[in-house]
């Protein structure tokens, strides 16, 4: 990376919900983590799932994300360590839902959460994995204008591929308007069944549609990613040897592998 006093921000996003957004975003992150990269996740949804996810309790969340975004309080103040090593959290409320509406008012409203990540404030992280929210609102779009890439979660299944041209046509306004050096960082097929012949075409319809953009790693189905979330920990320390934990740690692989080769 040039700037080396700047994390890599990534917007994990996809307005569909459900589709493992914070899946990807606690598992990838604590793969990266154990990969070596200094990794926060910025929990940007007001559901906060990502942060119950990792055993942040919503009573020990008192510094968030909409204090990030609408207090300027400093992101050092807002990120709570995990129980992985290298992983980080900057932990979201239901207080979050009301930001959306907040910051319509404000003139600054699309670059609060750039304006946050400025300067050397990411300086303590080498990757920024922000969880969007399943919509396309102002979070989100926070999300993009402070990003450097969008990776984008794709459940394999029938209507997967719907949402997706309102999801490109979204980070081009984006490029346009506020943030010309956003990249995709890549689309990631999720909760992918080998035996099941609706995920086999939608692989196949994703790398016609998409080409390289698609990764080689597929997130399969599996009963363990689910579970992981009630026990507060990753699925790489919930049960290192699924095939959970086994795809994530591909997909980190293959991501660093990616940013070493257009370094
Ligand atoms: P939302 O849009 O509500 O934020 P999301 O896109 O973040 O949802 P997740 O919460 O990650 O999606 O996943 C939705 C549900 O599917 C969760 O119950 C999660 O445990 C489950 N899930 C996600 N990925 C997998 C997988 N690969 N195998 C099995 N279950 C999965
Ligand atoms: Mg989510």
């Amino acid at each position: 990376m040039s700037d080396v006093t700047r994390a890599r921000v990534i917007a994990v996003a996809n307005q569909k919900g459900g589709v493992g957004k914070t899946t990807t975003a606690i598992n990838l992150g604590a793969a990266l983590a154990l990969s070596g990269q200094r990794t926060l996740i910025l929990d940007l949804d007001p559901q906060g799932n990502a942060s119950t996810g990792l055993g942040i309790d919503a009573g020990n969340r008192d510094l968030t994300t909409y204090d990030l975004i609408l207090d300027d309080t400093p992101l050092a103040d807002v990120v709570t360590k995990t129980s992985v090593p290298s992983l980080w959290i900057a932990p979201a409320t239901t207080d979050l839902s009301s930001a959306d509406i907040e910051l319509v008012s404000n003139e600054n409203r699309v670059f609060m959460l750039k304006d946050s990540l400025a300067n050397r404030a990411t300086k303590d992280f080498d990757i920024i994995l922000i969880d969007c929210p399943p919509s396309l609102n102002l979070l989100t779009i926070n999300a993009m204008v402070a990003a450097d890439a969008v990776l984008v979660p794709l459940q394999s299944e029938f209507f997967a591929l719907e949402g997706l041209s309102q999801l490109m046509l979204t980070i081009r306004e984006v490029r346009q308007s506020a943030n010309p050096g956003l990249r995709i960082e890549g689309v990631v097929l999720t909760m992918y069944d080998q035996r099941n012949n609706l995920s086999r075409q939608v692989e196949e319809d994703a790398r016609e549609t998409l080409g390289a953009l698609v990764y080689n790693t597929k997130i399969p189905r599996n009963v363990r990613l689910s579970e992981a979330p009630s026990f507060s920990v990753p699925v790489l320390q919930y049960d290192p040897a699924s095939r959970g934990s086994q795809a994530y740690l591909d997909l980190a692989d293959e991501m660093l592998n990616r940013h070493l080769e257009t370094a």
